[in-house]
């Protein structure tokens, strides 16, 4: 199946209720290339305008396949999106067989990936931004056009599967995590061993461990990149207290080594911990006894701060940690 630019297919493509109607819309007409870009309006006398060039970029004329595909700006986010799998694109000439190419390349093959909600998300939130710069002299801010692109993908996705096993949050830092979980067939079965982090964020592990009569315990960390490469790790002993404590403690410490490193500032941190009580305390989703509410809203307070990505996750991929941990003993 291929495109012809006398349509066809697309048509299947973009009405599929996977964007709110509007972006639909929207991407009909991109497709059409009936949006109301400066070149366009020129060409076809509808406005005066000096400055026909790219709002983004402000090197080019402003064409839709220029605005939303060609532009350097943009397809730094398109790329951006496809490397969560891995994928390599080239840029075809005109929106339409642009777009089908991307749906041809799902890497899952199936209808349903999340894969197909990243074109609406991506030509919507352009779109958006062009707009604030144009018209409310917004500014261009890279790094915020792509996290509110994956923010988008990951509560259209949601809103569509709303029974899928994965929280917005794990989505918007990856993906790809979308993939095989809104069948609901195939259960964390991408994590049952531990994945690098996307560029951009770091990965911390964290756990603790208390000596079955609570007299001692230790706790233990490490921060990761997108290489999967150590930049930091910890491994301490910890005064009496329940096993739920040694867990908090990690966790806080983990965030204070995150939140005080200088080097850390410019990324996002993923914060994994297999301890489901703790993150069920600190995430808010169940009451936390008054005993711990110091340590659990301090921990809250970091995250927020540094706007975290907080998970729980299965015990098998925090291995490395649990023995940090345990040598934190001593
Ligand atoms: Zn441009």
């Amino acid at each position: 199946m291929f495109i012809t630019s006398s349509g066809g297919d697309w048509k299947t493509l973009v009405w599929r209720g996977l964007a709110p109607p509007k972006v639909e819309v929207f991407t009909w007409l991109v497709i059409r290339q009936r949006i109301p870009v400066r070149a366009e309006l020129l060409n076809r006398s509808l406005s005066t305008i000096n400055n026909i060039l790219c709002p983004l970029c402000g090197l080019v004329p402003e064409s839709v396949s220029h605005l939303l595909f060609n532009c350097s700006v943009a397809w730094v986010v398109w790329m951006h999106c496809a490397a969560f799998w891995g994928v390599n694109f080239v840029v075809p000439r005109d929106p339409g067989s642009f777009l089908f190419s991307w749906h041809e390349a799902s890497v899952s093959g199936s209808a349903d990936s999340i894969w197909h909600f990243i074109a609406f998300a991506i030509i919507w939130t352009i779109w958006l931004f062009r707009n604030d710069i144009i018209f409310a002299d917004g500014r261009l801010d890279s790094a915020q056009l792509s996290f509110l692109v994956r923010t988008r993908i990951a509560l259209w996705f949601k809103a569509k599967f709303p029974d899928s096993l994965c929280f917005v949050d794990d989505l918007i830092a990856d993906l790809s995590v979308g993939d095989g979980l809104s069948a609901s067939k195939r259960r964390f079965s991408k994590q049952q061993v531990w994945e690098a982090p996307p560029i951009g964020f770091l990965k911390l592990n964290v756990d603790g461990a208390m000596v079955s009569n609570g007299s001692k315990g230790g706790i233990g960390g490490i921060v990761r990149n997108n290489l999967g490469v150590c930049l930091d790790t910890f491994s301490l002993p910890i005064g009496p207290g329940p096993p739920i404590m040694a867990e908090l403690e990690a966790i806080f410490h983990g965030l204070s080594v995150f939140s005080s490193n200088h080097r850390f500032k410019k990324f996002r941190l993923i914060l994994e911990t297999d301890c489901s009580v703790a993150f069920e305390w600190i995430s808010n989703s169940t009451p936390c006894p008054t005993a711990f509410e110091p340590l659990v809203r301090r921990c809250r307070d970091i995250i927020a701060s540094f706007s975290v990505v907080f998970r729980h996750v299965p015990r098998e991929i925090n291995l490395v940690t649990d023995s940090l941990a345990k040598e934190g003993i001593g």
